[in-house]
């Protein structure tokens, strides 16, 4: 990948620049908790973006994209927003700089990347990082990683449409080898803890599907857990988000709120809990528990959260009965992937079996990807 950035580079600018690349990410463990204040638990992954960029001298940015084989220049003023969606990335991290009081010298770029596109895997976060780290790293603005993190954030808002949350970014940015980061999404404080499986690996399974439902779900179980912690904090006012409760206090309110807001504050509150649980076997080196705390999570959102679906519940089970070690739904629901802590050993047979069984079930066959957690935004 960096030979063919360093040929496409010289080819069209005649030059060479500096190297940078940032990375997409998995989350083990803690879904659905973001917006409930509660942890996230995610880590940079060994698929990423890489960029080499060199300052122009010139009033616009000049980028090509290798992997959409595609050229495209833009000037930094708001009206100069390129049509190419993947160049709207660049502009935004551009744009959110500057607004943030930051300077921005025009550069010429050539880059590419291995994150598979729409995967869950973050692909545009570790787009979104890379540049803002490179730009950062050019002009000397004096932005931290967080900020880098909420330049990435903006630029989905602002200028892609999406309005995501800042674990993404904030595990491409901060994300280190052989560790995850607990992210206290309501303090923003962050922890990292050690992550080196030995004789374990991480193996992702794409569905390959994504159901209609999951935008208007996803807003339900929202209103479900506002409903849950309103009435919770009627009787302790401290619970500002539904992460702050504890389990008893949602059996105290019970018959105040539907059975369905119920199970959804169940799972929301176990979940947290698993986070917490998860770290503390890491600390012990005892993947076997980590595993079960995956298994519980997808039976939660699949039973309590009711997020999951027949494709992902159908890769959990066969995770199951080839002896996976964890597995679970990783990301919003509705489709996507499954992420599996197997052993070695077993990791061969498991993806043989997953991919058999699920096309021949489902028609189409699923994609599979090995990941390991790496390092995030750096200059390399
Ligand atoms: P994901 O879940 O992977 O983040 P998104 O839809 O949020 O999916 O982001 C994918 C978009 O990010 C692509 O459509 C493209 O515009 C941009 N992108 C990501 N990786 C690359 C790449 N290697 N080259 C060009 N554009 C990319
Ligand atoms: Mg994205």
């Amino acid at each position: 990948m960096i030979d063919s950035i360093k040929t496409k580079f010289k080819q069209l600018f005649q030059n060479d620049g500096d190297l940078y690349a940032s990375a997409g990410r998995v989350n083990l463990i803690g879904e659905h908790t973001d917006y409930n204040g509660g942890y996230v638990f995610p880590g940079a992954i060994d698929k990423g973006i890489v960029a080499e960029i060199k300052e122009n001298g010139l009033n616009k940015v000049r980028v090509y994209s290798i992997d959409c084989d595609e050229y495209c220049e833009f000037g930094l003023e708001e009206e100069d927003k390129p049509e190419q969606s993947w160049a709207c990335y660049i502009f935004g991290v551009c744009r959110e700089t500057i607004k943030r009081g930051g300077k921005v010298k025009c550069f010429d770029s050539v880059f590419a990347g291995d994150v598979p596109l729409g995967a869950g895997l973050s692909s545009s976060a570790a787009l979104e990082s890379t540049f803002a780290f490179a730009i950062e790293d050019i002009n000397g603005n004096g932005f931290d990683r967080f900020e880098l993190a909420r330049i990435g954030q903006s630029t989905e808002h602002n200028y892609c449409g999406v309005k995501c949350g800042i674990m993404d970014q904030f595990a491409s940015c901060f994300g280190k080898a052989g560790s995850l980061i607990r992210l206290n999404c309501k303090t923003m404080e962050y922890k990292y803890f050690p992550f080196e499986p030995k004789g374990y690996r991480l193996v992702l399974i794409d569905s390959c599907v994504k159901h209609e439902l999951a935008s208007s779900a996803y807003n339900k179980r929202r209103e479900s857990c506002e409903r849950a912690a309103a009435a919770i904090r009627a009787n302790h006012p401290e619970v500002e988000f539904l992460s702050d409760a504890k389990r008893v206090w949602l059996d105290e309110v019970r018959d105040r709120i539907s059975e369905e807001d119920f199970i959804r504050a169940e799972y929301v509150i176990g979940e947290v809990q698993r986070v917490l649980d998860v770290c503390d076997a890491l600390e012990r080196g005892d993947y076997e528990t980590v595993g079960e705390m995956m298994y519980q999570t997808h039976f939660g959102l699949s039973k309590l959260y009711e997020v999951s679906c027949e494709e992902l519940d159908f890769l959990n089970k066969l995770a199951r009965k080839c002896e996976v070690t964890g597995s679970r739904v990783m990301g919003g629901g509705f489709g996507g992937c499954t992420i599996n802590l197997v052993k070695d050993e077993l990791a061969e047979e498991f993806i043989a079996a997953a991919t058999e069984q699920f096309t021949e079930k489902f028609g189409h066959a699923p994609k599979v990807y090995n990941v390991v957690i790496s390092d995030g935004a750096r200059k390399l």
